[in-house]
């Protein structure tokens, strides 16, 4: 274990020492391998590793059928099955729930789809997690510098997560 993100404060929950672990504030599953080194880590305590991890699981899962381009139907074939023996709860969920819906396309075509019921609880709870890694503080986020001036706001509103200081900003400051 990393020894650069224990015993600090976790930043998603605020609980000072208690880090055991860098977080990915963007899962890994979601980037490409070859860019996952530069996805930033943020000290996390060990339920808030749990809880993220969860809602993560879930997302890469029912992105599968959200998909539009032009690899999306041969991700969901190869990744689909992986993904839902691993949650077959959230397979079974997925079906029982799936139904037909006439839509029309950006380009007017109009088309018989399939929709699903996704839980867009989860969905906010685990941009809430990506916004607090990414508005933590300065020491640990240093690609952050270039957010300063605009997360001041943000901080203050969230409350627990410690404040930035001005002179601790040195990139080009935004609106
Ligand atoms: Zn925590």
């Amino acid at each position: 274990m990393s020894k650069r993100f224990k015993g600090k404060i976790c930043v998603y929950c605020a609980t000072p020492v208690a880090s055991e672990t860098g977080d990915h504030v963007l899962a890994r599953e979601f980037v490409r391998a070859v860019f996952r080194s530069q996805i930033p880590q943020v000290p996390a305590c060990r339920q808030c590793n749990k809880n993220k991890a969860d809602l993560e699981h879930y997302l890469t899962a029912v992105l599968l059928f959200g998909g539009r381009h032009a690899d999306a139907a041969t991700n969901l074939e190869t990744e689909g099955p992986r993904r839902f023996a691993k949650n077959q709860k959230l397979g079974r969920q997925l079906a029982k729930g799936r139904a037909r819906l006439w839509t029309r396309e950006p380009s007017g075509l109009v088309v018989n789809a399939l929709t699903l019921p996704i839980d867009g609880e989860k969905i906010e709870k685990l941009v809430e997690f990506m916004a607090r890694g990414l508005m933590s503080p300065l020491e640990s986020r240093p690609w952050a510098r270039l957010l300063c001036g605009r997360t001041d706001s943000y901080v203050e509103r969230r409350g627990p997560i410690p404040k930035i200081r001005e002179n601790e900003c040195q990139g080009p400051r935004q609106g």
